[in-house]
C-alpha cells in the first residue's frame, strides 16, 4: 500500500498541510536534537529548510523567551547536538556556520577529555569486533544471551545489551561494561577509533570563539536515575559544568540529561541540575515548549541528517505524537 501512503502524503503537502502544522505551533518553541553527522549534503538541505521557514534562536535567547510572561517569536527553532562526537567539528560545524545557524552542543566531559569512550560505543564496538559466537552475560541481576552470527544479529545484540544496561544500578552497569571487552576477548583501544572519536578541547575552544554554545552532559554519561549516591550525581552534573568552564573560561548555563527519557531522570537529578546553577536542562521527551514551562524539563524533537525529507519537515513543523 505504499502508493496509497505516498498519495496521501503528496495530497497533504499540496493542501499546505506542512504550513498548517507549522502555523498551529507558531507560538511554541521547537528544540531539535541531533547526535551524529555522516555527511554534509543532507544537513545542508535541512539547514536551507530552517532558514527558509524558521527563526533560529540560541538556547540562551530561548531560555529568556520561555520565562513566565515571555513570548516566543513566530516559528522559533533552537538546535542542540548531544555528546560531543568529532563529526560535529568535521562535518556539521562548517555547514551550520555557513548558514549562520546558532547551535548548542552538549559535552560528556570524560569523553572529550579522552579518558573514556562513550560507554554505549564500547558495547557497539565489542559486539561488532568479537570473534565469539554469542554474547553471554550471566550477572547477579542480568542474564542475556544473543547469537553474533551476522551483522544484523551483532547490531541486535549490541542494542539489547545497551538497553538492559540502562536499566541497571549505575555501579553494576559500570562493572559489566568494564568486563565486557575481556569477556568477549576484544582488546579495546585506549582511545576510540575515528568512528567513535570525541571532539578535542582545542576544537571546542575554536568553535566557542566561532559562536557555538557548549552545554554540559555529565562526565561519563550515566543514566542519572540509576545513580544512587548524591555525591556521584553532583560530581557528574556539576563536575561536567566545571570542566567545560575551566577549558573555555566562559559560563556554562545549559544542561542535557543523558538518554533523557522520563525514566532516565530522577527528581534528585533535576534538583542537582538546578543547584549546579544551570538556566535550562533538556530531556528527550518529545514535544514543544511554551513560556512558563519548567526550564529544567524542556522537551525536544529528535532528528537526524538522513531522515527522509517529508518526516523531517513534518517533525520540525511540530507534528509530534
Ligand atoms: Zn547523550
Amino acid at each position: 500500500m505504499d502508493w496509497l501512503k505516498t498519495g496521501i502524503r503528496t495530497a497533504f503537502l499540496r493542501m499546505g498541510g506542512m504550513h498548517a502544522v507549522r502555523y498551529s505551533h507558531r507560538k511554541a518553541l521547537r528544540i531539535l536534537m541531533y547526535h551524529r553527522f555522516p555527511g554534509k549534503a543532507a544537513l545542508e538541505e535541512q539547514c536551507s529548510h530552517f532558514v527558509r521557514h524558521y527563526r533560529l534562536l540560541s538556547m540562551t535567547e530561548a531560555a529568556a523567551n520561555l520565562r513566565p510572561g515571555g513570548s516566543i517569536p513566530c516559528n522559533s527553532l533552537a538546535i542542540t547536538v548531544d555528546d560531543g562526537y568529532r563529526d560535529f567539528f568535521l562535518v556539521a560545524y562548517p555547514v551550520f556556520r555557513a548558514f549562520r545557524i546558532p547551535v548548542t552542543v552538549f559535552l560528556a566531559t570524560d569523553f572529550v577529555d579522552g579518558t573514556a569512550w562513550l560507554w554505549t560505543d564500547i558495547v557497539r564496538y565489542v559486539c561488532a569486533n568479537t570473534a565469539a559466537a554469542e554474547v553471554n552475560i550471566a550477572d547477579a541481576s542480568l542474564e542475556l544471551r544473543f547469537p553474533l552470527d551476522s551483522a544484523e544479529s551483532r547490531r541486535r545484540a549490541s542494542s539489547a545489551v545497551t538497553e538492559a544496561l540502562k536499566r541497571m544500578p549505575n555501579s553494576e552497569r559500570l562493572r559489566v561494561v568494564a568486563d565486557f571487552p575481556q569477556s568477549l576477548r576484544v582488546a579495546l583501544p585506549a582511545r576510540p577509533p575515528q568512528e567513535y572519536a570525541p571532539l578535542t578541547w582545542d576544537e571546542v575552544r575554536s568553535m566557542a570563539d566561532g559562536g557555538i554554545v557548549f552545554g554540559a552532559h555529565t562526565r561519563s554519561h550515566p543514566i542519572l536515575s540509576r545513580v544512587a549516591e548524591c555525591a556521584e550525581l553532583r560530581s557528574e552534573i556539576q563536575g561536567s559544568r566545571a570542566r567545560i568552564e575551566e577549558e573555555l573560561q566562559r559560563p556554562v548555563v545549559h544542561f542535557c540529561y543523558p538518554n533523557g527519557g522520563k525514566e532516565d531522570i530522577s527528581p534528585a537529578a533535576i534538583e542537582e541540575a538546578r543547584r549546579a546553577g544551570f538556566e535550562t536542562a533538556v530531556t528527550t521527551s518529545i514535544g514543544l515548549n511554551h513560556p512558563g514551562c519548567d526550564p529544567f524539563t524542556l522537551r525536544r524533537i529528535g532528528v537526524e541528517p538522513d531522515l527522509p525529507r517529508f518526516y523531517f519537515e513534518r517533525a520540525v513543523a511540530g507534528y509530534v505524537r
